[in-house]
C-alpha cells in the first residue's frame, strides 16, 4: 500500500500529515501528488471526502516551498477558489494545518463579511489565498489586489461554481492570472460546460478520477420512502424520535430540502414536535451559519437542515445519515448531497423521501448514478399518525399502506432492511441508543400512540 512517504512530499508536509495523525494517502491522493510535485496541471473528478483537499494542497505547499518566492504586495502566490463560505473556510483551515511546518501565510475571503476588513488583511499580500469568486472580483475592481503573482490556481468544486452563477467570474478571473502558472481543477462531475473550462485553464493535464462520473460513493447504503409530500414532515418525526427501521446508528443527520423556507419549515416542525434541529442556507447570516455547523459537529444539535448550496463541501467527519426529504432534480445534486456522509473510510446511509411528483426525479437518479434503493416500509403506526396528527386529516390511502408499486431497486431488489443493518440497529426500539435528540426512553411509538389517542379524542 503506497504510504505518504513514497511520494516525494517533504519532511514538514510529512511531519504535519504526522500530527494529523494519517499515514495512508486516500486514492486521490496517491494519483495526484506525484504529478502536482512535478508541476503538471491536473484535472480531478472527485467528491468532497475523498481527501482532495489534501491532494492539491501537500504537494502545493511543497512547490511553493520550492520556489521560495517571496509573499507579494497585495497578491497571492497560491490562489484556490471555492463555491461557498463554508468550503472556503474548510480549505484556509487544511492550509494552514498542512502548511503549518512550511512557514507559509494563509488568508481567506469570502461574501457576507466586511470588505474593509479583507482589504486590509490582503494590503501586505499572502502566500495562500482561499477565496470565493465574487469577494475576490470586488477586491480586484477596487484595485486592492491583482492576480499576477499567481503561480498556482486551484479550482475546487468547479460545477457548483457553474451552478451559482460564477461563470462570468472564472472567465474573467482566467484573464488575470500569469499565463505560465500551474492549474489544478477539480469538479466532482463532468458536464460539457465544465470540459469548455478545463480546456481555458488547464495545458495538457492529468486526469485523475476517484469516482466514475455520476456514481454514487460505493460505501452508502440507500434506502428510500413512498410517502406523500404532505406527510413526509410526520415521517421525519417518526424516524427522528422512535428510529422507526431505520438502517444505521444516528449520530449525525443531515437533511436536504430544495428551498430555505421549506428548510426553515421543517426546523419549526421539528421544534414543535421536541426535536430541537438547526438549519443552514443562504439567508442565515455567517455567524448562525457558522454557529448551526458548530453545534452540529459537536453533536450538540446533530440534526441540520441544509440547502444544497449551503451544505456544499460542508466537511463533517461523521454524518452517519444523509435524508433527502425532497429529491433533487438534477441527478447529480443527489450524488453530492449523499457524498456528505461516508467520508474518510466510513459507512454511511442516505435516505429518500419520494412523493408520487418526484417519481422521474427518482428515476433520473437511478438511470444516471446505478444508484440501488432498497425500499423501506412506513411505520405501522404510521397512517395512524398522520390521521391524528397530521398537517391535514385525510381519508386513508391504501396505496401508502399497502404499496402496490413494486420495490423500486427493480423486481429482484429486497424489501426489507439488509441482515448487516437489523444488526447494527443495537438496542430494541425505544431504548433511546443512537436517537440524536427527544424521545425519552421507553417513549418511542406508545408515545406517539397515546398522543394520537389523545388529540383523537379532542377531535
Ligand atoms: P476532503 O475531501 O478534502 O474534504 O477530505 C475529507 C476528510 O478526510 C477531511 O476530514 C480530511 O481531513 C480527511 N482526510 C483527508 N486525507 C486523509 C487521509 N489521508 N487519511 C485520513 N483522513 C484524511
Amino acid at each position: 500500500m503506497t504510504k505518504f512517504t513514497d511520494l516525494g512530499l517533504s519532511q514538514p508536509v510529512l511531519q504535519a500529515l504526522d500530527m494529523k495523525g494519517y499515514d495512508t494517502p486516500t486514492p486521490i491522493q496517491a494519483q495526484a501528488i506525484p504529478p502536482v510535485l512535478e508541476g503538471r496541471d491536473l484535472m480531478g473528478i472527485a467528491q468532497t471526502g475523498t481527501g482532495k483537499t489534501a491532494a492539491f494542497m501537500l504537494p502545493s505547499i511543497d512547490n511553493l516551498r520550492e520556489a521560495d518566492n517571496q509573499t507579494p504586495f497585495k497578491s497571492c502566490r497560491m490562489l484556490v477558489l471555492a463555491p461557498t463560505r463554508e468550503l472556503a473556510g474548510q480549505i484556509a483551515q487544511s492550509a494552514k494545518d498542512y502548511g503549518a511546518m512550511a512557514g507559509l501565510k494563509v488568508q481567506s475571503i469570502v461574501g457576507g463579511t466586511s470588505v474593509n476588513k479583507d482589504r486590509n488583511k490582503l494590503h501586505r499580500g499572502t502566500d495562500i489565498l482561499v477565496a470565493t469568486p465574487g469577494r475576490l472580483l470586488d477586491l480586484i475592481d477596487q484595485k486592492a489586489f491583482t492576480l499576477d503573482k499567481v503561480e498556482i490556481l486551484v479550482l475546487d468544486e468547479a460545477d457548483q461554481m457553474l451552478d451559482l452563477g460564477f461563470i462570468h467570474a472564472l472567465r474573467r478571473i482566467s484573464q488575470l492570472v500569469p499565463e505560465d502558472r500551474q492549474t489544478l481543477f477539480f469538479s466532482a462531475t463532468m458536464p460539457k460546460q465544465i470540459q469548455e473550462l478545463v480546456g481555458k485553464y488547464c495545458r495538457n493535464p492529468v486526469k485523475v478520477s476517484v469516482t466514475p462520473e455520476s456514481t454514487t460513493a460505493e460505501r452508502i447504503d440507500q434506502y428510500l420512502f413512498m410517502v406523500q409530500q404532505d406527510e413526509k414532515q410526520t415521517l421525519l418525526e417518526m424516524i427522528l424520535k422512535e428510529r422507526h427501521e431505520v438502517p444505521g446508528k444516528f449520530e449525525r443527520v443531515l437533511i436536504f430540502a430544495r428551498t430555505k423556507h421549506g428548510c426553515d419549515r421543517i426546523v419549526k416542525k421539528l421544534g414543535q414536535a421536541g426535536v430541537p434541529a438547526n438549519a443552514i442556507h443562504g439567508n442565515k447570516s455567517q455567524p448562525q451559519r457558522e454557529r448551526a455547523l458548530d453545534e452540529f459537529k459537536r453533536a450538540k444539535t446533530p440534526i441540520l437542515v441544509a440547502t444544497d448550496v449551503a451544505a456544499r463541501g460542508i466537511d463533517i467527519p461523521g454524518v452517519s445519515h444523509v435524508l433527502n426529504y425532497e429529491l433533487p432534480n438534477v441527478p447529480e445534486q443527489y450524488v453530492h448531497r449523499i457524498g456528505r456522509t461516508a467520508r474518510a473510510g466510513r459507512d454511511g446511509v442516505a435516505i429518500a423521501f419520494c412523493a408520487e411528483d418526484e417519481r422521474d426525479y427518482l428515476k433520473d437518479i437511478r438511470k444516471k448514478t446505478d444508484a440501488e434503493f432498497e425500499r423501506l416500509p412506513l411505520p405501522d403506526n404510521f397512517r395512524a399518525v398522520v390521521e391524528g396528527v397530521g398537517p391535514t386529516k385525510r381519508e386513508q390511502k391504501p396505496r401508502l399502506a399497502k404499496p402496490k408499486v413494486r420495490p423500486a431497486g427493480g423486481a429482484a431488489k429486497k424489501t426489507k432492511p439488509k441482515q448487516k443493518h437489523t444488526a447494527r440497529k443495537g438496542k430494541p426500539e425505544g431504548a433511546g441508543q443512537g436517537r440524536p435528540q427527544g424521545g425519552k426512553p421507553g417513549g418511542g411509538r406508545n408515545r406517539n400512540r397515546n398522543r394520537n389517542r389523545s388529540r383523537a379524542a379532542q377531535g
